[in-house]
């Protein structure tokens, strides 16, 4: 089998990969086609040249974030004969999603960059060729499914497990001749407030033979001691004291996601007595339009979104207030109340970061971020700032003459992330042992961290950093 890695670097950016098996007169296949989320323009995509040389067989989607479907309408024009399969709930999620991204690059082509990728109307004409997956279904290339133990009998078959990720995420076990190849796409081994912890196969008893597995947190070890439970407590008792100073809470979260699990961990908060059902909760924009797909899911079942809190509708059990509308970023804000806003990176010009722009300087205030987030955003450089330090929320603005803000808010942090923690990732690998492993979605320092720790576990397992660009044996 060969394998190569379409991302530009080894970086959490567009994630793309091409297979190609041996079985069955050789299937090339594409996992994932992600977005960069911090380039604009043609160097936000892939670099999808070796996916474009011959015919593709199929694309799999593991889940809706941007950088693993971004990019997606991009390959499809380009190979227009390729089925594209994913779970119900991602094909839901990455509709709405695209149709976002066709929003945020028309406001970038309307300030003179050049980045439309796709339009709302070909995201429209290319969405109906998805085709929907169950979870621990076999399947053969063309989309039918294979009858329980038929797998075995086909010469390559795909079949997708939940990966805990968010609502819809997925791995992927792809039998290829005697060969069993799986991709986990982003994974979380423990349950979060909705999702659950993930279910790959625990029929692996057999080493795989290629694992190809995220990295994201690699470079961070597990705070000793920590439990989710206490850093739940945590995040309450920092919201009590948010409410005593009189101020307003801002939590800065990715639309897709992040928003629903912090909905949901308030709900629970409520329950448990943890937080003033009075208090009261906003959200806005693409986080609502996200949570209706999440409601719309919540009793769909095992086999479609397995999921915690089964038949919980967020918007109707949270009830949060919804800014919309051109006035939302300067809708009034109020003390005592939690806004839940997107974007979770504070990018220029979303609600998080406009709302952040009024509170910074205030000390009653405070921001809270409870995901990731990269170095070199604004929430990054946000929640690395020091009280008294000058921060530039808009880099438009910024100038001689005003430089920044002081930091006078209060800002925390607490982890509450979607990615599977380093050692859950180590252990479940060294369980696994396969042949090889394929270090993907990391950082250098991340990637680093597993390439040593694995070598070290696995003395006769291959441990593989993909360099981009070019085909490698597996
Ligand atoms: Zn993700
Ligand atoms: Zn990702």
């Amino acid at each position: 089998m060969r394998f190569t890695n379409l991302t530009r670097a080894t970086e959490i950016g567009a994630n793309s990969y091409l297979l190609e098996l041996d079985a069955d007169g050789g299937r090339r296949v594409v996992l994932d086609c992600g977005m960069h989320p911090k380039l604009d323009g043609e160097a936000a995509l892939p670099n999808l040249g070796p996916a474009l040389t011959g015919r593709l067989d199929a694309i799999l989607v593991s889940h809706a974030h941007l950088d693993h479907i971004g990019s997606l309408p991009v390959l499809m024009r380009r190979q227009p004969d390729a089925p594209v399969f994913m779970t119900a709930p991602t094909a839901r999620l990455g509709a709405t999603l695209l149709h976002n991204s066709v929003n945020v690059m028309s406001k970038q082509e309307n300030a003179g960059a050049s980045s439309l990728l796709f339009t709302h109307r070909e995201t429209d004409a290319l969405t109906p060729r998805w085709r929907e997956c169950a979870l621990r279904q076999p399947f053969a290339w063309d989309g039918e499914r294979l009858a329980r133990g038929g797998e075995e009998h086909a010469a390559t078959s795909f079949e997708w497990f939940d990966a805990g990720h968010i609502l819809g995420s997925a791995g992927v076990l792809i039998r290829d001749g005697g060969r069993r190849i799986f991709y986990t796409g982003d994974v979380n081994f423990h349950d979060q407030t909705v999702v659950r912890a993930a279910r790959f196969p625990d029929e692996i008893t057999e080493p795989l033979d290629v694992l190809i597995i995220e990295t994201t947190r690699g470079d961070q070890p597990v705070a000793p001691g920590f439990t989710r439970r206490a850093e739940e407590e945590r995040f309450a008792r920092a919201l009590a004291e948010a409410f005593a100073r009189g101020g307003a809470v801002l939590v800065p979260v990715f639309a897709l996601g992040k928003t629903q699990e912090v909905l949901a961990m308030l709900l629970d908060f409520r329950r448990r007595g943890l937080l003033d059902p009075e208090v009261p909760i906003y959200i806005g924009g693409l986080s609502t339009k996200m949570t209706e797909i999440y409601d719309s899911f919540a009793r769909a079942g095992e086999a479609v979104a397995p999921r915690k809190l089964p038949g919980i509708g967020l918007l109707d059990n949270v009830a949060p207030y919804v800014l919309g509308g051109r006035d939302a970023a300067n809708a009034p804000l109020k003390p005592g109340c939690i806004y839940a806003l997107s974007s979770g990176m504070m990018s220029e010009h979303t609600l998080s970061t406009m709302f952040a722009r009024r509170m910074v300087s205030d000390p009653r205030h405070s921001i809270f971020f409870v995901g990731y987030a990269d170095p070199d955003s604004i929430a990054g450089r946000l929640r690395a700032a020091q009280p008294g330090e000058l921060v530039v929320l808009d880099e438009g603005e910024a100038s001689a003459a005003a430089p920044g803000q002081e930091l006078r808010a209060t800002v925390d942090k607490f982890d509450f992330s979607a990615h599977a923690d380093r050692e859950s990732i180590r252990a479940w690998v060294r369980r696994v042992a396969p042949k090889k492993v394929v270090l993907v979605h990391g950082d250098p320092a991340a990637v680093r961290w597993f390439q040593e720790t694995l070598r070290a576990d696995l003395p006769d397992s291959e441990i593989i950093v993909p360099p981009p660009g070019v085909a490698i044996e597996l």
